[in-house]
């Protein structure tokens, strides 16, 4: 589903990204974890073309969005291509970014109707369908400043499978919410794994990451430094770093 080879992105001279290289495939649950600053949420933002990278090969369903030219620079598909790709991306960040002038319902039916050209009654039945599924059906008409932060980041879950994208990714997605409100939008994402929705989560939520994720990554300083399942990672970390960052978790 995705492909990234051997990415290098720095910022003002300092490497963020040194050679990543990772696979996610159709139906599969990947957590990143890493210690903040390591590169997890730019990792995030190069593959959903929030950033572009300086080096290296992105591919999308085995369209390339991304790959080095002779130069030994990156060099980017066209915009039409680069279009189509975006559309099989979703991302849910942090801090939910929902438009604040806008209720639940628009927030949700903008892009489709204006990004993807969805017929605009098409798009409000897919709304509503959402909301139902995150437990969100009387808060159609609500606007963001209404919405506990839990709520919030339902709507923006639902905003991104609005899209009906190929891949989820999520950055952080409970880590500006109280522990109650935490487990409301977890057991959202769970519920999206049963269904075998292809994503991609960057948590601090060890429990969630181990019994959700298929695999799981742990990163440093711009680089992958061990993966496995939650299983190898969690129980039987081999390198050392893995091993104190998990520490300080338990
Ligand atoms: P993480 O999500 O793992 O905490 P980030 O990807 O946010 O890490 O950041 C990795 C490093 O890149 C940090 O040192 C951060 O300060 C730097 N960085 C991220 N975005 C930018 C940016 N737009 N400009 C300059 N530096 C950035
Ligand atoms: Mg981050």
């Amino acid at each position: 589903m995705i492909e990234v080879l051997k990415i290098y992105k720095s910022f003002g001279g300092k490497a963020v990204l040194s050679g990543i290289s990772l696979e996610v495939n159709k139906g599969e649950v990947v957590a990143v974890i890493g210690p903040s600053g390591s590169g997890k949420s730019t990792l995030l933002r190069c593959i959903n073309l929030l950033e572009k990278i300086d080096r290296g090969t992105i591919a999308v369903e085995n369209e390339i969005m991304v790959s080095t030219n002779a130069n030994g620079r990156a060099e980017y598909a066209d915009k039409k291509k680069l279009r189509d790709i975006r559309l099989k991306l979703g991302l849910v960040f942090q801090n939910f970014n929902l438009f604040p002038h806008f209720n639940v319902l628009k927030n949700i039916t903008e892009a489709p109707v204006s990004v993807a050209g969805t017929r605009k009654q098409e798009a409000l039945e897919t709304a509503l369908q959402l909301l139902e599924k995150m437990g969100l059906e009387d808060k159609a008409e609500a606007y963001p400043f209404e919405l506990s932060g839990g709520q919030s980041q339902r709507v923006a879950i639902a905003r991104a499978l609005a899209l009906n994208p190929d891949v989820l990714f999520f950055d952080e997605p409970t880590s500006a919410l109280d522990p109650e409100l935490t487990l409301e939008v977890m057991k959202v994402i769970r519920k999206l794994a049963e269904e075998h929705m292809t994503m991609v989560v960057v948590t601090h939520e060890m429990g969630f990451a181990r019994e959700v994720a298929d695999r799981v990554i742990f990163m440093d300083n711009g680089v992958i430094v061990e993966q496995g399942t939650p299983e190898e990672l969690f129980t039987n970390p081999k390198n050392e770093r893995t091993k104190m960052f998990i520490k300080g978790f338990n």
